[in-house]
């Protein structure tokens, strides 16, 4: 599976907000083939329709797809050259499909800053430019080898150019997520070389009270950190919440002022930017939500059940689950006209409740 990593600077809260994802963490029960493993957060993606569903099919039990996240030994100044935890940490990362970087906005003079940090931009910097340096020795290395490899015509020429570029973003000191668009670069022709800063980012703003409801300093944050997305939460206050019943939970949430937990805001946006989406089935067991890649075709999606399902596809019946809902049945969307059968090209859309019909 997908995983996303959590990095961030010595005592930002990285442990509290790990704590809170694993606490919230998906029956193993469920998922009979998921193994759990120590720093790994395995957390459910909220999925309301999936309530929904149970009730039109009457399912005994609803399956939300997850999101993975993996806990990173924290940053310090100096990890691009080995520092402390530098290295075992710089490998870790590059593991990572997506990178979730924590920054402290809240301010708890009890809780000290580490050395040298001050604020969230500094904060950031700092991360940054430890990634920065990290891939920059990366290409150091391999251009020579690249550029031998071209000049003997065994090289690929595409991927070397490509290279060069990237070398010419993080330069400036900008990191190649935020800086491949303005240099015309194409991260998948950089994927083999597995730079940090080419991978999807996420920012984790970790506040207070007073910071979930001061929106302009939100603002600017989502814009400083743009296109990346930004999500703003408080990890103490999700760190106790996990600990309460249902209602107790929901009654603490509703106190504060929020409508949703941090921890879901997270797993919805860190399922977006793994470009992941789901599709739905239901049945009188089970209503289940199932993870694809965005642009996957109905072969595809038919195989994340079962690879016989790719191999022998016939076709998709589908209702979206809009129309399946004001049908009130299968049954009746069916006569409603609103089923539809989709052969092998057809790509999957979010919400499309599915059955698949093939060949063993
Ligand atoms: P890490 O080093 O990044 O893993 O940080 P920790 O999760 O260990 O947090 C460091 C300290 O900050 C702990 O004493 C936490 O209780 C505290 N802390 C974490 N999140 C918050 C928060 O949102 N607000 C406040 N006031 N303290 C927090």
């Amino acid at each position: 599976a997908l995983t996303i990593g959590i990095v961030g600077l010595p005592n930002v809260g990285k442990s509290t907000l790990f704590n809170a994802l694993t606490r919230n963490q998906v029956l193993a029960a469920n998922y009979p083939f998921a193994t759990i493993e120590p720093n790994v957060g395995v957390v459910p993606l909220p999925d309301p329709r999936l309530d929904k569903l149970a009730e039109v099919f009457t399912s005994e039990r609803t399956l939300p797809a997850t999101v993975s996240f993996v806990d990173i030994a924290g940053i310090v100044k100096g990890a691009s050259e080995g520092e402390g935890l530098g290295n075992k940490f710089l490998a870790n990362i590059r593991e990572a499909d997506a990178i979730c970087q924590v920054t402290r906005v809240f301010s708890d003079p009890d809780v000290v800053r580490v050395e040298g940090s001050s604020d969230a931009e500094g904060d950031m910097e700092t991360i940054s430019t430890e990634l920065i340096l990290a891939d920059l020795q990366t290409l150091e290395k391999a251009l020579p080898r690249l550029e031998k490899e071209v000049k003997i015509k065994k090289g690929d020429a595409k991927l070397y150019e490509a290279a060069k570029t990237a070398q010419a973003i993080l330069e400036e000191g900008t990191t190649l997520y935020q800086g491949a668009a303005g240099a015309k670069l194409d991260l998948a022709d950089v994927a083999s070389l597995q730079l940090m800063t080419a991978k999807p980012f996420i920012f984790v703003f970790n506040t207070d009270e007073d910071g979930l409801a001061d929106t302009a300093m939100q603002d600017r944050l989502r814009t400083l950190v743009a296109p990346a997305d930004a999500v703003f939460l408080d990890a103490k206050f999700e760190s106790e919440l996990v600990e309460l019943e249902p209602e107790d939970a929901a009654e603490m949430l509703a106190d504060s002022g929020q409508t949703e937990p941090g921890l879901a805001q997270l797993a919805r946006v860190g399922f977006h930017t793994l470009g992941l989406q789901t599709y739905l089935t239901a049945g009188p067991k089970e209503a289940r939500a199932w993870t694809i890649k965005r642009g996957w075709t109905a072969p595809q999606a038919a195989g994340v059940i079962h690879t016989d399902f790719e191999r022998g596809f016939i076709k998709a019946e589908i209702v979206s689950f809009d129309e399946l809902v004001e049908a009130g049945s299968v049954a009746n969307a069916r006569s409603a006209g609103k089923a539809r059968i989709e052969g092998k090209d057809y790509v999957m859309q979010d919400g499309d409740v599915v059955e698949f019909r093939f060949n063993v």
